[in-house]
């Protein structure tokens, strides 16, 4: 793709993050918010009932939700569930703790706290919440941070629950299965406005907000407790709400695909336009082929078949190379017209004459299914297999996308793929989503609360690499590295506990862990107590500093044991100051004649002698202040 110039295009960028916190307890009650494997304790059935708001209005997609029957299958533990997450029971006060970092976070983006905290209750349509909906409560609104030289203006700070885990879908294809050792656990969420012109710019940004929550020291830590949101819009598009991006590094390859796509759809939208393609001659008119494929060789088609479900073909007038035409990397306009029909008819996918033959389907059943439609040259044709209700659910939403694609880019919300591209995840909700929790009393943010906080606000990232630098004496690049690589706190205790040199503990915790990591050693099955206990044991003198990454990397390999064990398995027991004479003694005897004739000159050469012999068993200090003695 050649440069773009963003502002031309008129590219704007919001973003909405989200971060789970680590409280100790869920939002609105005192479960673990820890995630469980294994058996569930406790499994029980829910089918949702679409709710109105106060207005009497009922969201579409909920509603269409439930006419299908879909049945959620909800897993639980004791230890991460309770009556509250299974809606047995109202919920309980919020965590007073969440409401403390949500606060903090907010003030350290230069936000301002609401007065009073009203819980809302915004509809979830996908039985991700046992409720129906997720709790939702502003914090703070209207603040701003600085990312390089630029102001960038932050909206809201909330306080969420997060959703239950889905686990998978039964095989009658309607009972979805979900985890709640996830649902209520607190999330802060932060959304700045579109004021965010390129993607490389949206990604520092991102950075900077994860890196200020960080800072709270109250966040979980590992993979899936961030998840960036993305309101991507072009001049000429649409807006486009991208959900659950969740690596960092991932975030301008969404956008500038996203860029992407909605170009070419841009260029789809003319191609139509060209060829005369209206509205009216794309009409939901099927026709059903099944009877083509009665003895066809290609498996996909006949399971369904035989099985006695219907294969349903639709004329798409005009289209002959549109479905084909890559819009980003393995996403073809087909691909859009398909995502349609697996979300509002269920089906695996569609079959698409830009991409026949193929699959097992032969050229004369591409001709048959064509005549069968009435296609003629210069037409597309769509087909799917599934039950009756299914495929013409599909061919119906496949007739909807083909006709939208005579405006340019539809507005909607798509899901974030690991690759970068993204898929249709439902249409835009509107602001019939969010009322009022009644079972919540209002909680006001008094002015000594915001003082507390304020009291407690932590160090910002900056500052903190300041101090590093000055109290420990590390230089810049060594300050900056433990700050980047959140070993801080554990840095700071370390040497408070053990009074090892900082600058061998600073190494250590960033170099020497990072250059391990890079030989694939596990370095994430050593935890902070271990780290802990090995430089104690470097302290206390029963371990030398050259034999930490050795005591560290069998460590790695034998979990559940201890730094003593490590030093035994690994023969690494220091020497008595006894057993080092012996040592010394005999290695002096054998060079009697060279000591005899050059005498102090000799103690370098005994020295490189002696720690040969006893490398990472006694420490240098010793040795030397031994021969010293003897010599
Ligand atoms: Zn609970």
């Amino acid at each position: 793709m050649t440069t773009i110039d963003y502002a031309k295009i008129g590219l704007k960028i919001g973003l909405e993050i989200h971060q789970q916190l680590n409280v100790g307890s869920k939002l609105f009650c005192s479960c673990q918010p820890e995630l469980f494997k294994g058996e569930p304790e406790i499994t029980f059935c829910r089918y949702l009932r679409p709710t109105q708001n106060e207005l009497g209005q009922v969201d579409p997609s909920i509603s269409f939700e439930f006419q299908k029957g879909v049945k959620f299958l909800y897993e639980a533990n004791y230890k991460s569930a309770c009556l509250v997450d299974m809606d047995e029971e109202p919920p309980h006060l919020l965590n007073m703790d969440a409401l403390k970092v949500a606060l903090a976070a907010s003030l350290m983006m230069n936000m301002q706290p609401v007065d009073e905290v009203h819980t809302m209750r915004k509809t979830i349509i996908d039985g991700s919440n046992t409720t129906g909906f997720q709790h939702s409560s502003i914090i703070a609104l209207d603040g701003w941070i600085k990312v390089g030289e630029k102001v960038i203006a932050m909206q809201t700070a909330s306080l969420e629950e997060d959703a239950a885990r889905k686990i998978g879908v039964e095989d009658d294809g309607k009972t979805i299965r979900y985890r709640i050792d996830r649902l209520g656990i607190p999330l802060i969420e932060v959304t700045t406005a579109p004021v965010i012109y390129s993607p490389l710019e949206a990604q520092q940004v991102a950075l900077a907000i994860g890196r200020i929550l960080r800072d709270t020291g109250k966040v979980m830590r590992g993979l899936g407790v961030i998840r960036q949101d993305l309101n991507v819009s072009i001049s000429n598009g649409a807006l486009i709400e991208i959900k659950g991006v969740q690596a960092l590094e991932l975030i301008s390859t969404v956008i500038e695909y996203e860029i992407q796509r909605q170009f070419g759809l841009l260029s789809v939208k003319e191609e139509l336009c060209k060829r005369g393609v209206t509205k009216d001659v794309l009409k939901p008119e099927f026709a059903d082929v099944t009877d083509i494929f009665r003895e066809s060789k290609a498996k996909v088609i006949r399971k369904t078949v035989d099985k006695n479900q219907k294969v349903l073909a639709v004329k798409l007038s005009g289209f002959a190379g549109i479905l084909g035409k890559e819009l980003v990397p393995n996403f073809r306009v087909g691909s859009e017209l398909s995502d349609r029909a697996k979300f509002w008819g269920r089906v695996g996918g569609i079959f698409h004459t830009d991409e026949m033959p193929n699959y097992g389907i032969t050229v004369e059943e591409v001709v048959a299914v064509r005549r069968a439609v009435g296609a003629i040259e210069g037409d597309g044709v769509v087909f799917v297999a599934d039950s009756m209700e299914n495929a013409y659910d599909a061919l119906k939403a496949v007739v909807d996308r083909a006709q939208e694609l005579l405006i340019g880019v539809p507005t909607e919300t798509r899901v974030a793929k690991d690759d970068g591209t993204t898929r249709y995840m439902r249409p835009r909700s509107g602001a019939a989503r969010m009322y009022p929790e009644t079972d919540i009393s209002v909680q006001t943010i008094t002015d000594e609360l915001i003082k507390e906080v304020l009291s407690n606000l932590p160090e910002p990232a900056e500052k903190k690499i300041e101090r590093l630098m000055k109290q420990y004496l590390l230089n810049d690049k060594l300050a900056r590295q433990i700050v980047n690589s959140e070993c801080d706190t554990l840095f700071e205790d370390i040497i408070k506990e053990t009074g090892v040199v900082a600058s061998t503990v600073a190494v250590f915790l960033t170099e020497t862990i990072k250059s391990l990591k890079r030989d694939n050693v596990a370095v994430e099955n050593v935890n902070e107590n271990q780290i802990k206990a090995i430089f104690a044991a470097v302290s206390l003198g029963t371990l030398t500093k050259e034999a930490i990454i050795e005591v560290f990397s069998w460590l790695t390999k034998n979990e559940k044991q201890t730094v003593q064990n490590a030093i035994e398995a690994l023969d690494l027991e220091m020497f008595t100051e006894a057993e080092l004479e012996i040592v010394i003694d005999q290695i002096i005897v054998t060079n009697k004649a060279i000591i005899e004739k050059n005498g102090k000159n000799t103690i370098g050469m005994l020295m490189g002698a002696v720690m040969k012999e006893v490398r990472g068993k006694a420490t240098p200090e010793l040795v030397n202040k031994i021969l010293k003695q003897k010599i």
